[in-house]
């Protein structure tokens, strides 16, 4: 399950805080540093768990608080409340374009499960009323374009694919045309994932990016692989503007580490998370359910 050890331990500590009718500086500095061990052992970013920690001690020390009648649970508070703002706040929405079609490029490496939340997401659209068609440009792997065009008979939901001998840009130039024609109004691109992030794939979705100016451009990153994602979604934003995160297998993440840092470490929203294989086991992303959740 998503941050299970993690949840296990923060709630641990602050069963003993809960347990104490009054705290004393002392208390705090103590679950302080259980909450960094805990942190740290989620493989949290080591300056995220700095910065996190301090915030949270500066605001529990406060005489209101130590003062209050009921301490533990305003120091839990002031822990919950910090790890939403860590995770971004409030929900990061999809945009959607003054003039449709919106497109979507989706973005990620090979295996991060890109071409699998390509089809949740274009499921999740239809629940909206939304009309998506998928877009198959991972031209170097024909095996992905049959992915994708299984998926899409699975899910009922059109994909446009022009084989593995056209260019990428060319293919979704089609598809945005072919979406205008036929009245749908998102647009989601699967493009080519690699092994490792190498210049020849940079070119190529820096290309997409700029003959289609998508709306979002999403990263799709695994988040079971913890700091290797966060320096994943650091490199892809240093060279896209990438708009918005999605984090994969979160349901087989017992740490959340890379849930955890990757808003603060990169400063882009994750708008949707990954909790299983199936494909309706995609949820929009809450920090405050997420941080709730962790806390129990
Ligand atoms: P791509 O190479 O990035 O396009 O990756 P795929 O879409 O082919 O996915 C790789 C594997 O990850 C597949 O077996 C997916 O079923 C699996 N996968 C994708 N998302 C999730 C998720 O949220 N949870 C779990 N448990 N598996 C996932």
């Amino acid at each position: 399950m998503a941050f299970e050890s993690l949840a296990s331990k923060l709630q641990a500590t602050f069963q003993k805080l809960r347990g104490k009718g009054k705290l004393t500086e002392d208390d705090v500095k103590q679950a302080m540093r259980e909450v960094r061990i805990a942190l740290l052992e989620a493989d949290v970013n080591l300056k995220v768990v700095k910065e996190f920690v301090e915030k949270v001690r500066e605001r529990a020390v406060g005489s209101e608080v130590l003062q209050s009648l009921t301490p533990g649970q305003q120091v839990i508070k002031i822990v919950n409340d910090e790890l939403t703002a860590l995770m971004g706040g409030t929900q990061s929405r999809l945009a959607q374009a003054a003039k449709p079609p919106t497109v979507v490029l989706m973005v990620g490496l090979q295996g991060a499960g890109k071409t699998t939340t390509t089809g949740k997401l274009g499921l999740q659209l239809v629940k909206m009323q939304k009309r998506p068609l998928l877009v198959a440009c991972d031209v170097y792997r024909p095996a992905a374009i049959k992915q994708l065009q299984v998926l899409g008979e699975q899910l009922k939901i059109p994909v446009f694919a022009m084989g593995d001998q056209v260019r990428p840009v060319e293919i979704a130039k089609a598809a945005i045309e072919h979406a205008r024609v036929h009245g749908n109004d998102y647009v989601l691109v699967d493009t080519a994932g690699r092994l490792h992030i190498d210049d020849q794939l940079m070119q190529e979705l820096k290309d997409l990016d700029e003959a289609l100016h998508p709306s979002e451009t999403l990263l799709v990153v695994d988040a079971m692989t913890g700091q290797d994602a966060v320096n994943v979604a650091e490199s892809f934003h240093q060279q896209l503007q990438i708009t918005g995160l999605i984090l994969t297998k979160l349901d087989g993440d017992t740490r959340g580490g890379a849930a955890l840092s990757v808003r603060s470490v990169t400063g882009c929203p994750i708008k949707y998370v990954g909790m299983g294989e199936k494909l309706d086991a995609l949820e929009p992303f809450h920090p405050d359910r997420m941080a709730s959740r962790i806390l129990g």
